[in-house]
């Protein structure tokens, strides 16, 4: 047997593994609150669903356990062609996904050579440039503005020839502004057409913004645009993992064959096409329908306060605290709110049960005035 051995690798003992990985930064779950005696937690930190599963969500996946024996339908066929009439689009241009996570690293992986650059607002979802990286691409973070929004133009102009990709997050996670359709054509217009344009609608659902709640037709006026959504955040199904892309043929089809073999699960896949039937999108809606009020009143109680909160147009609320976000997240925990802090910069919070918001406005009260530098 031939002895191999790596001078540069005298020291190392274990298995060697890829030296880049050290510089990939980790993704942060929300985690739930240590619970204080006598006080019920909530968990505020990862843009769940505070609503339990349909009843007919579970029954398909209760249906479909008995069959785990087999492997599933590969292409999830069923789920693809229901969300193909459920969205008006031929099933060629959909992708399903294991949550939409999978979705962009199979875009990543489909568009992506080594050393090319993926382009996005920063603060966004903090999975970007965590999957850019791992994907071997170079992530290029465009900051937002004072208001938590995109910097349209800021961000085309980080494009540059080695640009493959620009990342659009629509409301951003986790500042809450989204983006018009009408801006993001005018983006896409102003782009090289080779430069692929993933937009991101995990909270598409709690739009309340004029002609910024459905960017899926943009996929069929430009061949470079992909459209990302998923079952995790209205449909409240993020345990399951389901999510899916929606673009033209050329860039689906590319994705596809970047695809792990059955990856979307039976039980996710029958879950998924439950939650899309009419009886259960009404309940979802109704559902949507009051987490938004709830959203609209918190806003308006956390601005009352003195608080500069963003526009929200997702399930979440975004305080940005600068230094004091890690003093916020422990004052939240010490009353059982698991916030989610981004070191520096602020917390964001999930609009959820109506105590846990009423105790999120308690505690955001106090804590401004305390500190009544934060009042904007
Ligand atoms: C939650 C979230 C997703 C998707 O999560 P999955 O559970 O993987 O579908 C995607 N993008 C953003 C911005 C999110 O906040």
């Amino acid at each position: 047997m031939v002895k191999h051995t790596d001078p540069a690798d005298a020291a190392a003992t274990g298995p060697r593994v890829r030296e880049f990985l050290s510089r990939v930064p980790d993704y942060v779950p929300g985690k739930a609150p240590v619970v204080p005696d006598g006080v019920t937690p909530y968990k505020i930190s990862s843009n769940e669903n505070p609503f339990a599963p349909l009843p007919a969500v579970v029954e398909a996946v209760v249906a479909t356990a008995s069959q785990v024996n087999r492997y599933a339908d590969m292409g999830a066929s069923e789920l693809v062609a229901d969300l193909a009439g459920h969205l008006g689009v031929p099933a060629e241009h959909v992708v399903a996904t294991p949550g939409s996570t999978a979705a962009l690293v199979h875009v990543l992986q489909a568009v992506c050579d080594p050393g090319d650059e993926v382009v996005f607002a920063w603060r966004s979802f903090e999975a970007y440039p965590i999957l850019a990286t791992l994907a071997g691409a170079v992530p290029v973070p465009v900051p937002v503005t004072a208001d938590g929004r995109h910097d349209l133009p800021a961000l085309a102009a980080a494009v540059t020839d080695r640009t493959r990709m620009v990342l659009l997050c629509t409301p951003n996670n986790p500042t809450g502004p989204a983006l018009t359709r009408t801006e993001v054509r005018a983006f896409v217009q102003g782009l090289p057409p080779h430069v692929v344009v993933v937009v991101d609608e995990a909270y598409r659902e709690f739009v309340r913004q004029a002609d910024a709640d459905d960017h899926l037709p943009l996929h069929l006026e430009f061949e470079n645009v992909a459209v990302v959504r998923t079952f995790s955040k209205a449909h409240g199904l993020p345990g399951l993992r389901v999510g899916y892309l929606v673009a033209r043929p050329r860039l689906a089809g590319a994705v596809r064959r970047t695809l792990v073999p059955f990856g979307v699960g039976a039980p996710a896949q029958q879950a998924a096409r439950a939650s899309l039937r009419p009886a259960q999108l009404a309940v979802l809606d109704a559902q949507v329908d009051e987490i938004v009020a709830r959203r609209e009143a918190l806003v308006a109680d956390l601005r009352a306060q003195g608080w500069a909160v963003p526009d929200a147009q997702g399930n979440f609320v975004w305080l940005a605290l600068g230094p004091l976000t890690a003093d916020f997240a422990a004052a939240a925990e010490a009353v059982g709110l698991s916030v989610r802090p981004f070191a520096g910069e602020g917390v964001r919070c999930s609009v959820a049960e109506p105590e846990a918001n009423a105790r999120l406005v308690a505690l955001a009260g106090a804590f401004v005035a305390d500190h009544p530098g934060l009042a904007g």
